[in-house]
């Protein structure tokens, strides 16, 4: 790692560091290797006045084409155990490092409790800002704080993870003014013990197709991988940004209502009451899969999965979207929000 705590570059073009391969010239870029230095840099005169945004490995993200901003990027990436007793370990993951590697590393431990979040693209530090899940297992089951340092002042603070408000693709970073912070590190606590998530559908299946019957943690770590890679295009092949719609939840009575009139709809009953609705279902039957406008796409693959088809910028992606969420809403009267950040 080089000794300075910045490195500072002007006019810099991102299409290689966002997954959906969108053109964007940034202002400043600033790699930060030391978060106790932010404070510093960003009074340096030429930065002190712009707008600030913070990227990690860009895999949620849709860039517009001119960002007149300084952007960060963590590239501390330390990881260490801060206490481990007889049921478990707590492991502190500095925000630049790549979440697959500290997922593989606590697989490679035998400890459990993120196994299921294998191969999600990203840096630790975005982990918290959607309160990332797949396969049944959300972030909120296995993290403990969240170190985050408000900007341009450096204050830092240490947030539980009661305090997280996390949900479905959610949490407080939210609500927070873009660029107003920057997550340093968070802690998870895993165990040594079983407590494997293995309920969902396509989970249990790879499993058995493995021949695997007492699975370990290692065992789920491959099964989530080989069905990843099997059904989500590859963002270094199809540029993407992952699903790009939520889930949409509804009232009971509203997902009864739909499901009368659509019987093949999938209706996910949720804890607090809600249904879940399986936003690629409405968007096949709506007629998008594998649509294309312009240089934008929908995965013929995967409907929830919009792809760059070779020249698309961030009002391509903007356009088909837009398509897509009028088309569902007038088939079905069902409302569908994005899931990546649009800068
Ligand atoms: P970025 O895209 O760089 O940033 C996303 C947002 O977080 C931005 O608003 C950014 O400002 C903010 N941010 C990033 N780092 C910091 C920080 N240190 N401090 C403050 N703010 C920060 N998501 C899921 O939940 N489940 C999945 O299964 C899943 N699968 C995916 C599969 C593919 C192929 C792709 C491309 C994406 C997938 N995603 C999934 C979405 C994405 O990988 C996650 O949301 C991931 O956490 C984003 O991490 P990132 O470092 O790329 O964040
Ligand atoms: P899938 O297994 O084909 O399932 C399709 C959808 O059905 C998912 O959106 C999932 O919701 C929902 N679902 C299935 N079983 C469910 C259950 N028992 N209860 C509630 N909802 C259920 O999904 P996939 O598209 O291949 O993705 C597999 C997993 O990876 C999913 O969990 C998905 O969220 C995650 N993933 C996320 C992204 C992203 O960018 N956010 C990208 C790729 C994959 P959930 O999404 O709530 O699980």
């Amino acid at each position: 790692m080089s000794e300075a705590p910045w490195t500072l570059q002007q006019d810099v073009q991102l299409r290689e560091a966002n997954t959906l391969a969108l053109p964007s010239r940034a202002r400043w870029l600033a790699h930060v290797h030391d978060p106790q230095a932010l404070p510093q840099l960003l009074a340096l005169p030429q930065l002190r006045e712009l707008p600030r945004r913070v990227l990690g490995g860009g895999s949620n993200l849709v860039l517009p084409a001119e960002l007149e901003a300084v952007v960060l990027k963590p590239t501390f990436s330390g990881l260490r155990i801060a206490n481990t007793d007889t049921q478990g370990v707590e492991v502190i993951a500095d925000a630049g490092l790549n979440w697959h590697a500290l997922v593989q590393w606590s697989v490679q431990q035998g400890w459990h409790g993120i196994e299921n979040l294998a191969l999600i693209p990203g840096q630790c530090g975005a982990a918290p800002i959607q309160n990332i899940g797949a396969y049944g297992v959300e972030l909120a089951a296995a993290l403990k704080w969240v170190e985050w340092m408000e900007l341009p002042r450096g204050q830092l603070q240490r947030t539980p993870v009661e305090a997280l408000q996390l949900g479905y693709r959610h949490s407080m970073f939210k609500q927070l003014p873009a660029g107003s912070f920057m997550i340093v590190r968070i802690c998870v606590q895993l165990k040594r013990q079983s407590s494997l998530q293995i309920g969902y559908a396509g989970l249990a299946q790879q499993l058995q197709h493995h021949g695997v019957h007492e699975p370990t943690p290692a065992d789920v770590f491959d099964a989530v991988c080989a069905l990843r890679r099997s059904k989500l295009p590859d963002p270094a092949v199809v540029p993407n940004a992952g699903s790009f719609f939520k889930n949409p939840l509804l009232d009971a009575e509203a997902a009864a209502s739909l499901r009368r009139q659509w019987p093949q709809l999938p209706v996910w009953p949720q804890a607090d009451g809600r249904c879940k609705l399986s936003a690629a279902w409405l968007i096949e039957q709506a007629g998008f899969k594998g649509a294309r406008l312009g240089e934008a796409a929908v995965s013929a693959q995967h409907a929830l999965v919009l792809t760059n088809a070779g020249h698309a910028d961030a009002d391509a992606i903007s356009a088909l979207s837009t398509a897509i969420q009028q088309g569902v809403l007038a088939r079905f009267g069902v409302s569908l929000d994005t899931e990546p950040q649009f800068w």
